[in-house]
Parts: structure tokens; sequence; C-alpha cells
């Protein structure tokens, strides 16, 4: 039985009787595997697993696409119940924010200001903000979130460490479709002429990660995406895996964002460097 509160006074009667560890997958809803993996990963360590579903506000630009952001209540309901959720929390913007928008918000530092935080102001702020209400209205003890969003989960990382949030964070490796596309609910805006081209964002990535001299690994992506019309890239970055700068030598990550279409899509995988491989 997957129960419902849609008030964060019915989350707290629900809450309240929970004795055992307080497991926590946030969302913004449209489900899709990647979601789904998460609740496992969750399922499997925690009897009780929350979800929360919250297209929130304050992570949306002026122009992005807070309006159209996909809303499929009815079948993330049936997705939370085939997964063995306990609980989905899908609270109205007043029940997030019954102050109205909040006056005091998260600062996601320098790390919040490169690569996704210079292409959406303001996103990382409105990000942190609700992640850190929904951690404590949850009372999380554990949180999983996809490594998809990577800059994201390092940021709330970040948040935990920096101001002892006592919730244990886990990343969840990105859930590709057999073709390589990354999951996003996001991919549903896509044409099919649309979806052909998008797969140059994961081909760029693993064509990149398959060498070892960073300037063969973004010659080698760039050349990808640089071939597929279809495609207008915003950034390709080769970082260390804490994102920082890329190393000579040893784990990093590579990641990029591109319009194709009228949608923004983000990737990224891990890679291994070695200088003159
Ligand atoms: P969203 O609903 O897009 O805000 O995503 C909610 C959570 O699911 C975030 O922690 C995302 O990183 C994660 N997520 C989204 N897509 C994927 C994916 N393809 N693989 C793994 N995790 C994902």
């Amino acid at each position: 039985m997957t129960a419902l509160a849609h008030t964060r006074a019915d989350l707290a009667t629900a809450l309240d009787g929970v004795t055992g560890e307080i497991a926590v997958v946030m969302t913004m809803g449209a489900l899709h595997e990647g979601h789904r993996e998460l609740m496992r990963r969750a399922r499997e360590r925690s009897a009780f697993v929350l979800v929360t579903i919250f297209v929130n506000p304050l992570q949306f630009g002026p122009g992005e696409d807070f309006e159209k952001y996909p809303r499929t209540l009815d079948d993330d309901l049936a997705a939370c119940r085939a997964e063995g959720v306990a609980l989905v929390f899908a609270p109205s913007r007043d029940d997030v924010y019954p102050h109205g928008a909040p006056s005091i918000t998260m600062h996601p530092g320098e790390l919040g200001e490169i690569l996704e935080g210079a292409s959406r102001p303001g996103h990382f702020s409105g990000m942190l903000t609700v992640v850190e209400k929904l951690l404590l209205l949850t009372r999380a003890d554990v949180a999983y979130f996809g490594e998809k969003d990577f800059q994201q989960l390092a940021l709330i990382r970040r948040m935990a460490r920096d101001l002892e949030l006592p919730v244990e964070i886990v990343g969840v490796p990105t859930v590709r479709e057999a073709d390589g596309l990354a999951l996003s609910s996001r991919n549903r805006f896509l044409s099919p002429d649309d979806r052909i081209a998008a797969l140059a964002l994961s081909r760029a990535l693993r064509e990149g990660a398959a060498h070892g001299d960073p300037d063969a690994v973004l010659a080698a992506a760039h050349k990808i995406l640089s071939e597929e019309p279809g495609v207008r890239v915003d950034y390709l970055a080769l970082t260390g895996s804490d994102l920082g700068p890329a190393p000579d030598e040893g784990p990093a990550r590579l990641l990029v964002a591109a319009r194709v279409g009228g949608t923004r899509l983000i990737d990224n995988v891990p890679l291994t460097l070695q200088k003159g491989a």
C-alpha cells in the first residue's frame, strides 16, 4: 500500500508512526526508470521509502519550462506502488512555501556558479532551498539522488556537509535507454528527429571517455557534437570528479549540456585520465 499525502499536515501524520529509517527520493514527477532505480536502491536498504513529487517553481528561471513541465500524477503513483514505496508526498506550491517565496534561501557558492549555474542563474539556489526544506519535512535519514544531475548531487552533498544536515546522501549512476540516451522527464518533448539528434550527447561522452589524454577526450567529444546539426551545445566540460579542474591523471568527469529542438538536455560520464594516453 502506497499512501499519498498532499499537505505537510498529512505528511507529518503519516510519518509519526514510522519507527525505522526514512529513505527519501525527491522528484519533479513524470517518473521514469531513472527515478525508479533510485526507489529500488532505497528500497533495498530501507523498509520505508518516501517519494516527493514537486515541480519547484523556485528552480526555474524566466522563460524556462516550468509551465509546460510534464505532470502525470496518476502514472507516477502507479510507478511508486510498483516499487513498494510507502508514502508519496505531492504538495502544492502553497504547502511548500506557505509564506510565499522565501526571503532566506540557500547560496550555492562557487560550485554553483559554473556549468549549469552559469547557464541557469538562480537554479541551484532554488534547488538547494527546496531540497533542504523537503529533507526536514520528510525527516529523511538517507536521500537518493541521480548522477544524471551530477552538479546538483555535488551541491547537495556539500550542503549536507557544510550545514551539518543529519542525512546521508547517496548518488546513483545514470540510467540510460539501450541506445545510450540518458532517461529524462524532458525526453518526451523530443520529436522523432530530435530523439535521433539527442543521441549525439551520450555518444560524444562515450567516445570522449574512451580516451585518456584530456585534449583527446575533448576533441573526440567535440567532433561528434559538431557533426550533429540538430544539437546546439551549451557547454562541453572536462572536470575533476569533484567538478574542480581536471587532473592530468586519475578520475574525472565529462559533462555536456545542449539544446535539441526546444529541449535542453544534460548528460555526464565518469572517466579516467592519463596524460599522453
Ligand atoms: P527530476 O525529477 O528530474 O528532478 O529527478 C529526480 C531525481 O532523479 C534526481 O536525483 C535525478 O538526478 C534523478 N534522475 C533523473 N534522471 C535520472 C537517470 N536517467 N538516471 C538516474 N537518476 C536520474
